[in-house]
C-alpha cells in the first residue's frame, strides 16, 4: 500500500490556484473584483498577447495598508469576513481571500498600493508564491496590479490556454459583465493597446448597456423592475420584437455578481410567452437584490453559481419586472390634460 502523506505546501498551493485561475479572464475577473470592493470609482485594465504576458489592474480604491501587504498574497486571509457568520452575510464580492496567493503561486505579480492614511506607497514583487521584495514607493491612492508570464512555473497548465485572441474575447466577456452590474463603476478596457471599452460610471444601466454594446442593442431595450418580501428585480429587458436566436444576451445579476440561474432565466422566458415566438430568447441585464443571507455564494469557487434560500421570490422578481414592462409597451398613451 502507498503511505498517505500531507502535500508540500507549495503544490498544495498550486492545486489550490488552479481552481481560482484557470485562464488571463479569470485573474481579471478576481482583481477587479478586488477593485471594486476596495470603493473604487475607476478602474483600468489593460492586457497583452491575450492577457498571458501582461494584465495590469489599476483602480482608485482605498489602497493595502503596508503592514497588511504580506497577508494579502496569503491564502484564506481576507479582510472581507471574520468569521463564520459572515459566512451567510457577505456583501462583498470577494471574501476567500485566495485570489491574490493563487495568482501569485502561478505568475509574476507587481503591487504598488496607497492608503489615503499613508504618505508613502508599497511597492510588492512576488511569484511563484513568494514574496520577493517590500519597498517604499511614490503613487497615488489606490492600487495597481501587473501580473506577467502567466502559468511561467507550470507548464501543464500553459498548454491549456487557446489562442490569445480567445483568451482576450474571454477577458472582454468578463469585463462587459462586471461592467453591466457595476454601472456605477467608470471601466476602461485596453486590449492589446486599443481602449475597446469605457463606460462613464454615472450609475445610469443603460447608458453602461450602452457603451458596452453600443446604439443598437440599448435601443431595444425597456426598464424594468419589481419588488416584493424585500427580493427585487430591476433593470432592462429587450422589446419582444428585439429577441434572439439564443440566451446570450441574459445577463443576471445577484447583489452585483454575475450568476448563471435557471430559476431567472425560467421566469424572463415565462413572461415572454405568447409575446415572441416559439424558439426565439429575450434579452435582459437585469440585477437581483436580496438580502444577503438570501444566497448562498459559496458554493463555487468562480461564483458563478449560487443557491437561493426561496427560489419562488427571484421566480416572481424576474417574472413580474418583465411582465409589468411588457404590459406597460402595450398601454395606450397616456392623455395629457389640457392646461
Ligand atoms: P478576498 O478578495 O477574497 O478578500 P484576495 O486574495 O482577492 O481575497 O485579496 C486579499 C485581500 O487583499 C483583500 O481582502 C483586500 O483586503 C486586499 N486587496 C486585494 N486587492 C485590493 C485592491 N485592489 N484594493 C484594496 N485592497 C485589496
Ligand atoms: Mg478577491
Amino acid at each position: 500500500m502507498n503511505r498517505i502523506q500531507v502535500l508540500p505546501k507549495q503544490v498544495a498551493e498550486l492545486i489550490a490556484a488552479g481552481e481560482v485561475v484557470e485562464r488571463p479572464a479569470s485573474v481579471v475577473k478576481e482583481l477587479v473584483e478586488n477593485s471594486i470592493d476596495a470603493g473604487a470609482s475607476s478602474v483600468t485594465v489593460e492586457i497583452q498577447n491575450g492577457g498571458v504576458s501582461y494584465i495590469r489592474v489599476t483602480d482608485d480604491g482605498c489602497g493595502i495598508l503596508r503592514e497588511d501587504v504580506h497577508n494579502a498574497f496569503v491564502s484564506h486571509a481576507t479582510s472581507k469576513i471574520k468569521g463564520e457568520d459572515d459566512l451567510y452575510n457577505i456583501g462583498t464580492l470577494g471574501f476567500r481571500g485566495e485570489a491574490l496567493a493563487s495568482i501569485a503561486a502561478v505568475a509574476r505579480v507587481s503591487l504598488l498600493t496607497r492608503t489615503a492614511e499613508e504618505l508613502a506607497g508599497t511597492s510588492v514583487q512576488a511569484e511563484g508564491g513568494q514574496i520577493l521584495s517590500v519597498e517604499d514607493a511614490g503613487c497615488p491612492v489606490g492600487t495597481t496590479i501587473i501580473v506577467r508570464d502567466l502559468f511561467y512555473n507550470t507548464p501543464a497548465r500553459m498548454k491549456f490556454l487557446k489562442k490569445d485572441v480567445s483568451e482576450a474575447n474571454a477577458v472582454a466577456a468578463c469585463l462587459d459583465r462586471i461592467a453591466l452590474s457595476h454601472p456605477e463603476v467608470s471601466l476602461r478596457f485596453i486590449r492589446e493597446q486599443k481602449t475597446t471599452l469605457h463606460t462613464s460610471g454615472d450609475n445610469n444601466l443603460l447608458s453602461c448597456a450602452y457603451g458596452v454594446f453600443g446604439r443598437d442593442f440599448a435601443k431595444g431595450l425597456i426598464e424594468a423592475s419589481y419588488e416584493s418580501d424585500g427580493v427585487s428585480a430591476g433593470g432592462l429587458i429587450s422589446k419582444p420584437e428585439e429577441s434572439r436566436a439564443t440566451r446570450g444576451m441574459q445577463y443576471f445579476f445577484v447583489n452585483g455578481r454575475f450568476v448563471r440561474t435557471r430559476t431567472a432565466m425560467a421566469a424572463l422566458e415565462e413572461a415572454f410567452k405568447g409575446s415572441i415566438t416559439v424558439g426565439k430568447f429575450p434579452s435582459c441585464i437585469l440585477n437581483i437584490t436580496m438580502p444577503y443571507h438570501l444566497v448562498d455564494v459559496n458554493v463555487h469557487p468562480a461564483k458563478v453559481e449560487v443557491r437561493f434560500v426561496n427560489e419562488r421570490l427571484v421566480f416572481d422578481a424576474v417574472y413580474f419586472a418583465a411582465k409589468n414592462a411588457l404590459a406597460a409597451l402595450n398601454e395606450p398613451p397616456k392623455l395629457q390634460a389640457k392646461a
